[in-house]
């Protein structure tokens, strides 16, 4: 699956959903189906919800008119910010090549991707006193140095991922048949058997040290400290959100989109034909008419363009454990259990330009291995002077891949850079001065970023009613793009056979 950025350094491995030919989808497709007039509600244009509009488009054809409600801006946790003159991806900033929807969305739209440096810079596990493992930037050296500390591990963890990979493909040919599923542990099961879905209902620390037997020093630093920068958490995760984010970085695989991974929702917006409302939706209530379902939104009166209207199908495409949408008259509870037992995950950007302080993390100023990319390791959480889960140099968004080089240079050779830190919360003005010498500019987003994985997980259906369809409880198996991708291709399939099977009823 590989869904999430980075792992491991070692760019050797295979990752979790690696080679293109394994992706799957390029198989057999359904007939087209064309869907008879009908209204669709989409709340959320993130990227779960924008593509679910362009997909349904896809796959239902034009008859049916869709409204898009969005209270922010559309990309949702796909966003940049301008700071110092450049944009920086401030949520998800980084794809795998493996991720075949993003992939072949940011093909179609003519959108122009780089190749990240990530496997081509020092990289450092640092707990908070000391480094537990650094790589420089000789690539053979870094490889000698990863077998040397991790040894067979890296192997084992590499097969684990293979086989999970093999599972995960299946996903897309499912999907290109027209297969759609109610709940995300059918969707799991249809995939994988039992072992994905067993793997939501156990601990990454108790997969890898038990399970797969990988070393203590493997799961404790390296795997550890890409869970903190992936989800600000450890190794209490979900084993399938680690693996998700665990198997290793191949060289060029891992990337993004020139000007900003938000240029995806953005294009599939527009290319769904559907009616963007800048607003929030506060309350769907549902009616019965003629024997058949019909849903009336209603959003904040207090916004531009504020009104209500009436729905065949609601798509809900926004995390809804803040149960800031009311339902009414729905015959079963939407609030259920398994959606209030999600919580979300705080993690704090933030953006400081300046030049960073070597002797906060007891290094020489000269030192040209200095890491670019530090990954934190649990312990920091309590050691360190204050908590922070990854330190890393930024490229901005709109450089092309040819611009990497200039921003991966050795400290000393450029002291001054724009750096990203995760936090939990946000930080003091006197924690950042220790760990940067010159502060030129700052800059704090705030995210509600991703669930606060609890296993074993529970999760809320994709089928809240006969008409209402809910993307983000697959969050709970793994939170990336891709898994909202499939999320979103899952409910707008889910939505069109139920327009089309009222069709073909009446
Ligand atoms: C800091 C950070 C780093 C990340 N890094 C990565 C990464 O590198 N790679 C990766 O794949 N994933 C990453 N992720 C995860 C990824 O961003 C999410 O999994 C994905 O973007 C979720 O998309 P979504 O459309 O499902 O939800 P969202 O993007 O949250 O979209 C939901 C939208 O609904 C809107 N909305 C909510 N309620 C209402 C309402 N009542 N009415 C109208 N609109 C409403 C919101 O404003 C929002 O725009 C990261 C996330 C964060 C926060």
């Amino acid at each position: 699956m590989a869904l999430r950025q980075l792992s491991t350094y070692v760019p050797f491995l295979r990752s979790f959903l690696s080679a293109e030919e394994e992706q799957g989808g390029e198989g057999e497709k359904e007939e087209a189906i064309t869907l008879a007039p009908a209204r669709v509600a989409v709340v959320g244009a993130g990227i779960g919800g924008s593509l679910a509009a362009y997909f349904l488009r896809q796959r239902g054809g034009e008859a049916v008119e869709v409204d898009v409600f969005e209270r922010a801006a559309v990309g949702g946790r796909t966003g940049v910010f301008t700071f110092q003159g450049h944009t920086y991806e401030t949520g998800a900033s980084i794809i795998h090549t493996s991720n075949k929807y993003l992939v072949d969305l940011a093909k179609e739209f003519g959108l122009e991707s780089k190749m990240m440096n990530v496997t081509e810079i020092p990289l450092g596990v640092y707990d908070g006193e000391q480094y537990l493992f650094r790589t420089g930037w000789w690539k053979l050296a870094n490889i000698v140095r990863s077998l040397w500390r991790y040894g067979m591990s890296l192997f084992r963890m590499n097969s684990a991922g293979e086989r999970m990979l093999s599972k995960f493909v299946g996903i897309y040919d499912m999907q290109a048949m027209g297969k759609s599923f109610k709940t995300v542990p059918e969707l799991l099961r249809a995939m994988g058997g039992e072992e994905l879905y067993h793997l939501t209902q156990i601990t990454a620390e108790q997969y890898m040290l038990r399970d797969l037997g990988l070393q203590e020093a493997l799961t404790r630093e390296l795997i550890t400290g890409a869970m903190y920068l992936n989800y600000g958490q450890g190794l209490n995760v979900n084993a399938l959100t680690c693996m998700a984010s665990q198997t290793g970085v191949q060289e060029n695989s891992l990337w993004s989109v020139v000007g900003g991974n938000k240029m995806i929702p953005e294009r599939a917006l527009e290319k769904s034909g559907a009616h963007l409302h800048k607003c929030s939706v506060t309350s769907v209530t549902r009616r019965e008419r003629g024997g058949r379902a019909r849903y009336t939104v209603e959003t904040n009166e207090e916004d531009e363009g504020a009104g209500r209207g009436e729905y065949d199908v609601v798509i809900i495409a926004a995390p809804l454990h803040d149960k800031a949408i009311q339902f009414r008259d729905f015959p079963t509870p939407v609030y259920t259990e398994e959606m209030m037992a999600t919580t979300y995950h705080r993690t704090v950007a933030e953006f400081v330009a300046g030049e960073i302080n070597p002797a906060f993390f007891g290094l020489d100023e000269n030192d040209r291995s200095f890491p670019l990319l530090h990954l934190i390791t649990d312990t920091t959480q309590s050691l360190a002077p204050f908590p922070f889960c990854c330190v890393g140099v930024l490229v901005p968004s709109e450089e092309p891949e040819s611009a990497n080089a200039a921003y991966s240079k050795p400290l000393p050779e450029d002291p001054s850079r724009v750096w990203k830190i995760f936090t939990p919360r946000p930080l003091s003005g006197e924690e950042k001065r220790q760990m940067f010498k010159t502060i030129d500019a700052e800059a704090t987003i705030d995210w509600s970023a991703y669930p606060n994985y609890t296993p074993p997980e529970s999760f809320p259906p994709f089928e809240l009613d006969q008409g209402v369809f809910y993307v983000n409880g697959i969050e709970k198996a793994a939170s990336a793009m891709e898994m909202s991708a499939v999320g979103a291709m899952n409910c707008a399939l889910l939505a069109r056979d139920y327009l089309h099977s009222r069709v073909e009823e009446s």
